[in-house]
Parts: structure tokens; sequence; C-alpha cells
């Protein structure tokens, strides 16, 4: 890794899935300018407030920069070997005496696509256990099943000049104004453009949209379905689309048919006004371009496929799908979300997309040449971490994430780790919650220091770059991976011999392509053969980008799509109530989302003053009615309690939320707030296919405090 110090370079910023592009100017006392790259498409030089504070977050400040291991109640110095041959021969120990699926990696959509791709080859090809799983299982899970049921695979239509393009702009749980500031920005000076928000929260997207649909948690199926059964209604259905380009139609009319869809009954079920729910399915069903965003209020339930199969299915009876300004849109909340997912970054499916069939295992298993193809699919976050608790995963990598703090159910996973046998993390802060647990820390590289590719939520991949040398000891995700592989087995040293993220990134590219006759859409060939300068050089590319073609641009314009028969499947969503209902003793719904100017677990946010001032506390949100029946007063203590635990914050009395409901925010974690912390409190039930936690309603009773 030869030391590079150039004046400005371009890459791109490091949080959400907008994947903005940045011009950074490093000063060799590691001063570090920002401003956005009005080149990249995704931003055209815009940043947000997160984006442009990058600067006070790059300092060496709290990072740890060499590894670590447990001595008695702390900690000591170690060499990498040390650490390395460690952790390798306990993972040799663990398979050897219990199988593979005793081992098990939490990974990132933090992580850039090559570190991804190294874990998974792996796991999945060496060691033989697909127990890989990752931090996106929480935030986009259900839009991925949903995508593979109703499209064939995980593929996202629209690009986001659609939203541009647009007249009708709906955000179905997704607060754009705060979690994808910069997209917002784009669409917010429209003047001709009409914006629906549904959102059971007042939001800042809500307050700027036309019409609020503050609907009861956990309705949106109710909604969008009852929206399908009105196009079929009024005849508003594009026919010829349907009959040519979708499947299961009589199902999903029959499976309709068989509730109550009058405005009416679903206005009443939704808890809104029967003449706003009118008017939205009227704009959808006039409005020729228009485009369904949805985020992780739609994918963080027990519902979250069946929420994205609905909305999905309202664009593909109205034919609003594969046009400009015409798709369902899915908005990633990690830099590299998407990138994870394209490698096989979820435990329920192989890398380049491809899933668990025993075709898909061969032809893998043929590229990677692996001595030990994993068999079945693995378990998914949650599962993972109760598969540690109860001992049957006994050791587990955890890599640039912080469960401690982002799973639900917290106390669980303390749970869970102080009971596994080997918990190491690598990461690039010293002391967070989790890293607390580990028995082995190992400093990896932050932004700024490696190099490799992200795919943002318009599946334009993007480079990040290397501004200076490495500090002190750290090492890139993907080199340490390859380093335990070696180690692990002296036999695997040729496919874990990467010298560069090149290396990586074109072993990844070959499997995008090989044995591939065009029926898999995810295809990288126009980069096959890269070397490095033109690796260094990599402009922002929206695949799939086969060899000799274009890159592409929105998907599914020709009606074809990537199931067998070519066509979609309208599948039939089923409305439920969450999993677990209110109660007498926690009468309340609790719901938790991001603020504005915080990023996961503050672990980099929080070195920004300017980015604390925003939201420097945690602050539970409850109406005016709860908080004047129970007697807690805005700006004073209350405390929150469900059958996982207990928060303490200070109230804000806003009708932003409804009647009966409760928001925290997720992002405090002990250091910050050690009374404050949202996710000890959330129930861990999941979606039944996804796995996707219902972070956005559990049982909680409040009091004053
Ligand atoms: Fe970074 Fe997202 Fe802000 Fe863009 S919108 S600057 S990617 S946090």
């Amino acid at each position: 890794f030869d030391p590079v110090m150039p004046v400005t370079t371009k890459t791109t910023c490091p949080y959400c899935g907008v994947g903005c592009g940045v011009k950074a100017e490093l000063s060799p006392d590691r001063r570090l300018k920002v401003k956005g790259d009005i080149t990249h498409p995704a931003n055209h030089g815009r940043l947000c407030s997160k984006g442009t504070a990058l600067g006070a977050t790059f300092g060496l400040e709290g990072r740890i920069l060499e590894p670590k291991m447990r001595n008695g109640d702390g900690f000591r110095s170690a060499t990498w070997d040390e650490a390395l041959d460690a952790v390798a021969q306990k993972f040799n120990a663990v398979i050897d005496e219990h199988g593979p699926d005793a081992v098990a990696f939490y990974v990132s959509g933090q992580l850039l696509t090559e570190d991804y791709y190294a874990v998974n080859k792996l796991a999945k090809g060496y060691i033989g256990t697909a127990n890989v799983d990752t931090n996106s299982r929480l935030c986009m899970s259900s839009a991925v099943a949903a995508h593979k049921q109703a499209f064939g695979a995980d593929l996202v239509p629209a690009i986001y000049d659609d939203l541009t393009e647009a007249d009708l702009l709906i955000f179905s749980g997704h607060n754009a104004a705060w979690t994808h500031p910069v997209l917002y920005r784009r669409i917010e000076t429209l003047q001709d453009q009409i914006r629906v928000c549904i959102d059971p929260r007042r939001t800042d997207t809500a307050k700027n949209a036309d019409l609020h649909l503050m609907i009861k948690p956990q309705t949106d199926v109710r909604l969008w379905n009852g929206l399908c059964a009105h196009l079929i209604a009024r005849d508003a259905l594009d026919h010829d689309f349907v009959d040519r380009h979708t499947s299961g139609f009589s199902r999903l009319m029959a499976a309709l048919s068989a509730d109550d869809q009058s405005v009416e009954a679903v206005a009443e079920d939704c808890g809104i006004a029967v003449a706003d729910l009118k008017r939205f399915y009227d704009l959808f069903l006039h409005t020729e371009k228009t485009v369904s965003l949805f985020s992780q209020g739609s994918n963080q339930s027990t519902q979250g496929v069946h929420k994205g199969l609905a909305l999905i299915n309202a664009h593909l009876l109205s034919g609003k799908i594969g046009k400009p300004g015409a798709a369902p849109f899915s908005i990633t909340g990690q830099p590299n979300a998407m990138g994870g997912r394209e490698v096989g970054g979820l435990a329920n499916m192989l890398a380049a997309h491809m899933d668990f069939d025993d075709a898909s295992k061969a032809r893998v298993q043929r590229y990677w040449d692996s001595p030990a193809i994993a068999p079945k699919p693995g378990l998914k976050a949650v599962d993972m971490f109760e598969a540690v608790r109860s001992g049957k995963i006994k050791a587990i990598w955890i890599m640039a994430t912080n469960p401690m703090v982002s799973m639900p159910d917290t106390n669980r996973i303390r749970e869970a780790l102080e009971i596994c046998e080997m918990v190491v993390v690598s990461d690039v802060i010293a002391r967070t919650d989790t890293m607390e647990m580990a028995h082995i820390q190992l400093p990896a590289a932050a932004w700024g220091e490696k190099d490799g590719t992200v795919t943002n939520s318009e599946r334009m991949i993007s480079r990040q770059r290397r501004m200076t040398t490495l500090p002190g000891d750290v090492r890139p995700d993907w080199a340490i991976i390859a380093d335990v592989a070696r180690r692990m087995n002296s036999a695997w040293d040729k496919a874990f011999s990467w010298r560069t993220p090149n290396d990586v990134f074109q072993d990844y590219v070959g499997l995008t392509t090989f044995e591939n006759n065009g029926s898999r859409f995810l295809d990288l060939g126009g980069f096959a053969g890269l070397d490095n300068a033109g690796f260094d050089s990599l402009t922002p590319t929206r695949w799939p980008y086969a060899k000799g073609k274009q890159p592409a641009g929105r998907l599914f314009g020709d009606g074809r799509f990537a199931t067998p028969d070519g066509r979609a499947r309208l599948i039939p969503p089923v409305a439920k109530a969450p999993a677990n209902l209110p109660t007498e003793d926690f009468p309340f719904s609790l719901n938790s989302a991001r603020v504005r100017d915080h990023w996961h677990t503050m672990t980099r946010t929080a070195l920004a003053p300017e980015l604390n001032r925003h939201t420097s506390e945690p602050v539970l949100d409850i109406h005016p009615k709860d908080a004047r029946r129970l007697g807690i007063a805005d700006g004073r203590l209350a405390r929150v309690t469900t059958p996982y635990g207990e928060a303490i914050a200070k109230a804000r009395v806003t009708d932003d939320v409804r009647e009966g409901n409760l928001h925290l925010p997720m992002h405090w974690t002990k250091q910050f707030a050690p009374f404050g912390r949202s996710n000890q409190l959330i129930n861990p039930a999941v979606d039944p296919t996804s796995g996707q936690p219902e972070f956005k309603h559990t049982p909680a009773q409040v009091e004053a405090f």
C-alpha cells in the first residue's frame, strides 16, 4: 500500500444511500476540506449537513490504531500476527468440533463492496456456512424480498432522474427530507409536482407535502391494497401491460375482493379522512408519471415484504414502471447496502444475486473452485444473535457495525455476546458498546484511508478513494479477511491472494459474467480487465453494464423482468396486525427512526459540533392528549417501558405523532445517553420472509419521571 497524497481527491460520501460525490482536499496535518463534486450524477455538487461536516470527523480522535486482545477486564496491545492467528485458530477449532455453522459473520452496509465480497467468499465458499448477515437486514431486506418476488431478482427499476420527471411523488414510510436530504433537495423546489407522504408521523417530508396521510401504524398494506382494488374497480388498469408483462392477476383480484375495499372502509382502518384517501387514489389514478419511494418506514415491519409488494402491485397494474418518471423506488439507508446485496451480503443470497438453488450453488462453486459451498441459506441477523445466545454459534466476527446499539432488544445481544466463546470486532472506533464485548479487536481502515467501490440507491457504482496513508497499524477489511483465510488453511492461499482492491473487484466482476447467458441482470462485464489505473480513475457507472454494452438506465422499459417467464408477478399481499399488539400494560405504539444530522450509532457524527446542535439528545415525542392525561410536561423527563427494557428521555409534546403513539430516535449509545437508548426497548419480532425487525412498532407504556 504505497502512500498517496493528492491535493484533491474525488470520492463518495460514507453516510447514506444517496451516494453523493465529494471533492476532498487534505492538508499534510490531516485537516480535510470537503465540497460536493459537481461532476457526480448523484448530487451534482450538493451535500447535506452530514456530508459537509465530513472534515470535522476525519481526525484520529477515538480511533483504534492497533490490534488488541482481551486481558482480564481490559485489553492489551497485540501484533497482527498474534491477533489473526488467534482468530484463525479459534475458527478452525470451532469448525472442527461443531461444524461450519458454529461460526458467523455480522457485517455492515458501511463496508466497501470488495470487503463484502471477501467475507462472503470466505464464509460461503471456503468455510461452507452462509452465516453471513449484514446490518442492511435492519433497513431494506424487506424491499429485497419484495423485488425478488415481484421482479424475479433484487432489481431497483428507477433512477434518480425519475424523481424530477415525476408529476406525482409518493413518500411511503420515507422521511426523505431528513434521511436522504440531497435527493429531497432535487425535488423540493419543483413547482408543478404533487407530493404525498404516507407516514404515522408528521415528519418534515410530511409537512412539506401537498397531502399527508397520517395513517395508523402498520396499515400500509391495507392502504395500498385499497388502491389496487380502486384501480380495478375504476377500470384504470393498463390492460396491455398487465396482459403481456405480468402474471397472477386473477389470484390478486380474488384476494383483494375478499375484503371490503371501499374507500370508506379502508380510510377507517387506516385512521385517516375519507376525502384524503379519495384524493390520493384519484391522484394516483390520473397521474401517469408517478414514483413511489419506500424506505425504512415501510420495510421495518413484520409485514415489510407485503408492504413493498402492495406498492409494487399498484405500479404494475397501472403500467407505471420502466418509463421516465414512473416506478416503485426503494431507497436504501446505507452507503453500500446495495453493493452488499450484490455480492451476497445477506445470509439468504449467494454472490452476484444468485440464490441457494442447486444450479447457482454449483456455478458459484465452479467459479471459486471452492472446497465447500454453503449448502443452504444462513441465519438472518436476529436469528443469528439468538443462535449465539443459545450457544449454537460459538464464534462471531462483527465488522463495521455496532449491534449492541443498533439491533432490536439490545439486552439480548449483550447476553449473546457475553456467552460467546470468541467475539472478534473489526472497526475504526476504539470505544463502542460492541467493541467492549470483543475478545479480539481489529483496527480497520476508515473512510479516506482505503480504496474500493460502493453502489448507491440507483445502482450507481462509485469509487471511495484513499487520500492518506494508513494511520497506525490499521488495514483495509478485505485484506484482514484474506489474511485470516490464508491462516485458516494454506490451501486457500490462491483464492485469497488479492494484492489490490481492484483484484477483489475483478474477482467479483468475473462472477457476474460467469456462465451468464443474459438471464441474470447483474452483469458487470464492462469492467472486466480494468487495470489498477483504470480502477483508480473509474467514474460513476450504473449497472447492469455488460461487456460491449452501455451502462444501464432505468430497468424494465422493454417489459422484460427477471422471472423465468419474463413477467412480473402480482402477488397478493395480506394486511395483518403487527406481531405484538398493545396491551393494557403496554397500550402505546413506540416508533423509532433517525434524526437529520446523526448517523447510526454516532461514532462519527458525534465528533462534529455542528451536527450535535440539531438534535443534541434523544427526545420522546408524545401527543398532547396523552401527555395531559399522564401529567407529562413538555421538556420534562418521561420514562418509557416495554417488555424488553426502559429508557428515560426528555418529552416533546407534539401532535406530530398520533394519539397513542410515541417516537424515540435510535442513535444514542451508552456513552452519549446511558438512559435514553431506544433499541433496548424494541421488540425483536421480524418479517417472516425478510427477517427484518419491526422497529416501527413496539407496545410500550410511558409515565412522567
Ligand atoms: Fe452524504 Fe447522504 Fe448527505 Fe449525500 S445526502 S452528503 S450521501 S449523507
